[in-house]
């Protein structure tokens, strides 16, 4: 080989290794331009995927001017995006629900407002919106749904009982939600664990194994029986109660603490040999439906007198027995929502926060507990 075709060979190999190099730095520039982006939209709060996916749908002029958005994130995750719904997603409350985007998205074509999907989306879980997003648009939604306690399953029962109680619309939601458009007894929801706000009535039922938390047998000198149990936290501030009113010449004692389930089912049957069905229908819990399984259901009653309604001790708990935690359970006012007449003897720990908070908005355990326990 002559040395001119060497050098020849020598020039044409540097022009390619300068092109390469040349190639190479224009793939690094964007490279370093593309991880910039992304990094500028991570830094906003969206992940990898949402963000690659941005700039793949040239929209991070538009991001970058709504700023931090969850929904837009996850509908930039997700594959059912759709272009023309973009403005929707950005204005639509995210909720953390698999299908949260399919379900937008088809909320959007039955015709409801971003507003309505915001409030469609918060009252409910993922399968209870992917349920409704495959029903027609129902006509009564603002007027359920505004209800912070509402929930989207129960849509039919609510505009039913509306319809058969002429209730409004809050009624109908907070009677539903706690089953008092079913029967006594019939499909009651199982409680399993014990909380000082846990609600056992005629459609939430313990089983037979249940068994309160810190079980203690209360004093003599507080209670008319030996024996007797309940919960030790509600002792203790029954005990305190009893004698604050001593202090003002009040005189309390506790009747009836703690029942098992085989006491109540005793109880029951004893009831029934001597008065028939219709009188356990109407004054006796059937076993696992009473509050005094719980552990926090005391009877107090007077030293004084019998008749407990009539008495300075029974006015004296009216105001007071908030302080300890305790609320009277089953008054006549109430008897549409606890189905149970007025009993002045029968007194339920809560503990001493929601006491005070059921006693100042004068309402039920059911109450309080439809609106701050039940998810
Ligand atoms: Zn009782």
């Amino acid at each position: 080989m002559t040395t001119k075709k060497k050098f020849k060979l020598k020039q044409e190999a540097e022009k390619k290794i300068k092109v390469i190099g040349i190639v190479l730095g224009i793939l690094l520039l964007i490279f370093i331009f593309y991880r910039s982006n992304i990094n500028d939209l991570k830094q906003l709060g969206y992940s990898e995927k949402a963000a690659n996916n941005i700039l793949l749908k040239f929209k991070k002029k538009e991001i970058i001017m709504l700023g931090k958005n969850k929904t837009l994130n996850r509908a930039f995750e997700s594959e059912d995006y759709l272009e023309k719904n973009f403005t929707s997603y950005s204005k639509i409350k995210y909720q953390n629900q698999k299908n949260i985007i399919k379900n937008i998205n088809k909320l959007l074509k039955k015709g409801y407002s971003n507003d309505e999907i915001s409030l469609i989306l918060s009252r409910g879980n993922d399968k209870d919106v992917s349920e409704f997003a495959k029903r027609d648009k129902i006509r009564y939604l603002e007027e359920f749904f505004s209800v912070s306690y509402s929930k989207l399953k129960y849509y039919d029962r609510y505009v039913e009982y509306m319809n058969n109680s002429r209730e409004d619309e809050e009624t109908s939601v907070l009677y539903v939600n706690l089953d008092l458009d079913k029967e006594d007894y019939q499909e009651p929801k199982q409680v399993n664990e014990f909380s000082y706000t846990m609600l056992v009535n005629k459609h939430h039922r313990v089983d037979r194994e249940f068994i309160p938390r810190d079980l203690k047998v209360i004093d003599t000198d507080y209670a008319s029986e030996k024996g007797m149990k309940a919960n030790a936290t509600a002792i203790a501030q029954a005990k305190k109660m009893i004698d604050d009113a001593k202090k003002d010449d009040k005189h309390i004692i506790i009747n009836s603490a703690y029942r098992s389930f085989d006491d109540q089912e005793e109880i029951v049957d004893t009831y029934q040999n001597l008065y028939g069905d219709s009188y356990i229908e109407k004054y006796v819990l059937k076993p696992g439906y009473s509050e005094h399984q719980t552990g926090l259901g005391i009877d107090f009653g007077s030293t004084d007198t019998n008749i407990f309604i009539e008495s300075d001790e029974y006015e004296w708990m009216e105001d007071n027995c908030y302080k300890y935690g305790f609320i009277h359970r089953f008054k006549t006012k109430y008897e549409d929502i606890t189905e149970i007449k007025n009993e002045a003897w029968h007194y339920r720990y809560v503990g001493k926060e929601v006491a005070k908070y059921i006693y100042e908005n004068d309402i039920t355990l059911e109450e309080y507990y439809v609106q701050f326990i039940e998810k």
